[in-house]
């Protein structure tokens, strides 16, 4: 059990913080990249949150492969959710229930995080942690497994015992798998799932933006409670 954030407050916040971490720049000092920007301004919104509160964000990815493809990250800025207190585990696990409920569908809800794996397994570019959720059919559990041998975890609060790069998947059983391979192909549960939506060649978000997506994940949470 771990019950302090481990804080890593960056030295000032307007010490170039900006050139670093995108999700830190965006959510705590509301300045997101130009691309944001450009599609906020030519959508009138001043953010693309969908939710937020002290210690979380809901939002639709840039790339985003459907309109129930948003991200839960937190505020605080943790390279993954193996380093949040249970405290705030505890929160990201009611919060992907809201996700859940809040996104109807037919397709099983399933998340996935490629956690500390910025450079590492090469699995991720931003290095703010982050859940991706989807509705989808792929079998992630399948996918996660031919990686390499995988660690059932009883629930997300169970992640604190992950030492070192991961990436954790949980299908749409509510099973929990976490695999620690040397390497992962770049974006590699995204190229999975966009195989299982038949457009395997558009899984690079930044080639993709697919920011109809985005839009259309922004009108299907409007009301949504901030
Ligand atoms: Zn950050
Ligand atoms: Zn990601």
């Amino acid at each position: 059990m771990r019950d302090e954030f481990p804080r890593r407050e960056h030295a000032t916040v307007d010490a170039g913080f900006s050139g670093g971490c995108e999700y830190c720049s965006e959510f705590k000092l509301a300045q997101p990249p130009p691309s944001v920007r450009d599609f906020l301004a030519a959508n009138g919104l001043s953010s693309r949150a969908l939710y937020a509160d002290r210690d979380f964000v809901i939002f639709p990815s840039i790339g985003a492969l459907d309109a129930t493809h948003v991200l839960l990250a937190t505020v605080e800025h943790a390279t993954a959710f193996s380093e949040l207190p249970s405290a705030l585990l505890a929160r990201a696990e009611s919060l992907l229930g809201l996700v859940r409920d809040r996104l109807d569908g037919r397709a099983p809800m399933v998340y996935f995080e490629h956690g500390s794996a910025c450079g590492a397994l090469g699995g991720q570019c931003i290095d703010h942690a982050h859940m991706h959720c989807i509705r989808t059919t792929c079998d992630l559990a399948r996918r996660v497994e031919s990686l390499g041998p995988a660690v059932h975890l009883e629930s997300l609060a169970d992640i604190q015992r992950i030492v070192g790069p991961y990436l954790f998947a949980r299908s749409g059983s509510g099973a929990n798998l976490v695999v620690q391979p040397r390497s992962i192909p770049s974006q590699y549960i995204r190229r999975e799932v966009c195989a299982e939506l038949g457009i395997p060649d558009e899984w690079d978000w930044a080639v993709f933006p697919r920011w109809h997506n985005l839009a259309a994940a922004l009108e299907a949470w409007k009301g949504e409670p901030k």
